[in-house]
């Protein structure tokens, strides 16, 4: 990792031991959880699913009559099961970037720009949710920017990748998504403090020093390897289906970026 101390909120709030507790709780119940945990977390779960895929999964152990535990983020859990119709416990984490989007003030930036379209990470709060033209993962929404014909977006997710957005397609008008409440005295950023950690100088050094080496015992490693390798192996069949039927648009929506969060 270029920074050792680059966090995330979702991992935090979701120590090992107390979601292990949970999961015993409920034997009968298929554990999935987000990649934004650690490997000890990983390591208690059946899946390991990414904002690409997760509905994809959730929806084939559906299928096959699963009740499911899901974790950490509580917003993409309610998202997703209401989406699938699956029955799902959920683990009341949340990112402290995307629970700050404001739905009151998302409707007025709406209202002033109508033309715009409004583009959501699912781990926003569920009233922000229902306001966006696209729901999706990074990928998903970035994606959108260039293929929508708009020339005018409203971003709730981490503001980090406006730059990103605004590099592909320099014509176009993107607008931050409100992170505060009207009459708030102070506000939050949307810019996530730990990703921001992750810069140039600590590639650099995990390049030329092999700095920021993750170390854990090799019975973890393992254990937290294979609900994340059932994932990778789940999209890969998925892929091969979506290929093989030529739905090439469902294709890129879904696999565009299998493995990132
Ligand atoms: S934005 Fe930051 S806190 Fe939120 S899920 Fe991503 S890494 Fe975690």
């Amino acid at each position: 990792m270029p920074d050792l101390e680059a966090e995330c909120s979702l991992d935090l709030g979701c120590p090992a031991d107390e979601f292990s507790a949970f999961c015993d709780a409920h034997p009968e119940r298929t554990v999935v959880v987000y990649a934004n945990t650690s490997a000890a977390v990983k390591a208690r779960a059946d899946w390991v699913v990414t904002s690409s895929v997760g509905i994809d999964i959730v929806r084939h152990l559906h299928a096959q009559g699963e009740p499911i535990i899901w974790g950490p983020d509580r917003h993409l859990g309610k998202y997703i099961a209401r989406e699938t119709g699956a029955d799902m416990l959920l683990w009341q984490g949340s990112c402290l970037v995307h629970n700050e989007f404001k739905a009151t003030e998302l409707l007025q930036l709406k209202q002033e720009h109508p033309e715009a379209k409004v583009l959501v990470h699912p781990e926003s709060p569920d009233s922000v949710v229902a306001l966006a033209d696209v729901v999706g993962s990074t990928s998903k929404l970035l994606q959108s920017t260039y293929e929508m014909d708009a020339d005018t977006f409203i971003v709730a997710t981490d503001l980090g990748i406006l730059h990103e957005m605004q590099k592909r397609s320099p014509n176009k008008r993107f607008l931050a998504a409100p992170t505060a409440g009207e009459s708030a005295s102070c506000k939050s950023c949307a810019f996530c403090p730990w990703m921001a950690m992750n810069g140039l100088k600590g590639i650099e050094q995990c390049l030329t020093n092999q700095s920021g080496e993750v170390l854990m015992t090799p019975e973890l490693a393992v254990a937290a390897k294979k609900p994340l390798q059932r994932m990778l192996d789940f999209a890969e069949v998925q892929k091969q289906r979506v290929a093989a039927s030529g739905d090439i648009v469902k294709d890129r929506t879904l696999f565009a970026n299998v493995g990132a969060a």
